[in-house]
């Protein structure tokens, strides 16, 4: 299938133009594209973009024009919310445990929505604001997902009880349900499982006299890095079937982060050193680990285009910093004759790029450009 990737003119321009420093691009294009195909591929889905695996404040304006909503995880992303111009009410505050202070500035906000996944978070909200509404998270199987994330979060199934149990007790508006598939998730069967088991906790909600509003899909829709991934209408296709029979009275969201960002970005690099060490090429870059490519580590592989045509070798592939842990590949293929000054283009940087990078060791961080 035809889909609008990075701009490949501007790709090649950039590779060829004086160097200025790394940069990660993002292209509108791309965003508007990714937003309509969620919205096509699960029409009863509504999005909102997980604000955490892509912060830039132009790339949320973008996604917010495409008719995408937001999840937040924290007083600072509430704000960039507001900045824009979201409603509070549309909001939806999907990190499990948050500080009294930062739920206190969500209510004075206006933030309606608050998820929880143990008794002691809903007692807490609760007692700060016994209007709120709740979602509960809820532990779902995340095999086959890139980035596990039900071992931090998500009530197995007595908590779930006691959580449902407490809101009875002291009247909290207990009245949706979440999971999080966990991260570049292949697995269709992940959502599947979560949608079964909100299935039940629906009905056991109805029996206890709630009424279900709210069913959250979380995240974990999957870009195409450097290996083709289940497309998001194959995923959408069976998620679409798995939600028939939903109560009417139940919004369905989901959460996507990297699906939305991550093939919209292109980042800019350049070569500021190569060697040979027992017979491996090495080559340092001035990106890595901390200040743009984080993800590196956690077992994502890039496609890499470079200045310099060609045969290709693999490449240990590190960043500018002197921890060594700053290493972001073992064996990526590189030119043979690549040198310093070279500069490189890393395919599928959108998310979790600029949003995990830091100044560690007095390198700067990623500016962000946008075209299209
Ligand atoms: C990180 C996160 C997301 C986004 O996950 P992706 O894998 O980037 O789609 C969605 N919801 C919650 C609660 C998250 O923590």
């Amino acid at each position: 299938m035809s889909r609008p990737l990075f701009n490949a003119d501007l790709r090649a321009q950039l590779l060829a133009a004086p160097y200025t420093g790394p940069q990660l691009w993002m292209d509108r294009a791309v965003l508007r594209d990714r937003v309509l195909r969620f919205r096509r591929a699960l029409p009863a889905v509504y999005p909102h973009f997980a604000v955490k695996c892509n912060p830039d404040p132009q790339v949320l304006q973008c996604l917010h024009e495409a008719g995408a909503g937001f999840e937040i995880a924290s007083p600072d992303e509430l704000k960039l919310m507001l900045e824009l111009g979201v409603p509070a009410a549309e909001l939806y505050y999907s990190n499990p445990v948050k500080s009294r202070e930062a739920i206190a500035q969500a209510v004075v906000a206006g933030v309606q929505w608050y998820v929880v996944d143990c008794v002691e978070e809903l007692h807490k909200v609760h007692a700060l604001y016994p209007q709120a509404s709740f979602y509960l998270r809820l532990h779902t199987d995340n095999q086959g997902s890139q980035v596990a994330l039900s071992g931090k979060f998500g009530a197995g199934e007595v908590e779930a009880e006691a959580v449902l149990q407490a809101a009875l007790a002291c009247g909290a508006d207990l009245a949706g349900i979440t999971f999080h598939a966990g991260s570049q998730c292949c697995r269709v069967e992940n959502w599947l499982s979560g949608i079964a088991a909100a299935k039940q906790w629906f009905q056991r909600m109805l029996e206890r006299g709630l009424t279900p509003r709210l069913l959250n899909l979380g995240g974990g829709f999957p870009a195409e890095y450097d290996s083709v991934v289940p497309s998001i209408e194959t995923l959408g296709q069976a998620i679409h079937d798995a939600l028939q029979g939903m109560p009417a009275s139940v919004r369905i969201m989901a959460e996507p982060g990297r699906y939305l960002v991550a093939e919209a970005g292109g980042l800019l690099c350049q070569v500021i050193g190569t060697t040979r060490r027992g017979g491996q090429r090495w080559v340092y870059l001035d990106v890595g680990v901390f200040n743009g490519l984080l993800e590196s580590i956690t077992g994502f592989s890039y496609a890499i285009d470079a200045s310099r045509e060609g045969p290709r070798a693999a490449w240990t592939m590190a960043g500018p910093t002197c921890d060594s842990m700053d290493i972001c590949a073992e064996a990526q293929p590189l030119p043979v004759t690549l040198q310093e000054g070279d500069r490189l283009w890393v395919h599928t940087a959108g998310a979790y790029s600029n949003a995990c990078a830091s100044r560690f060791n007095g390198f700067p961080l990623l500016p962000v450009r946008l075209i299209g």
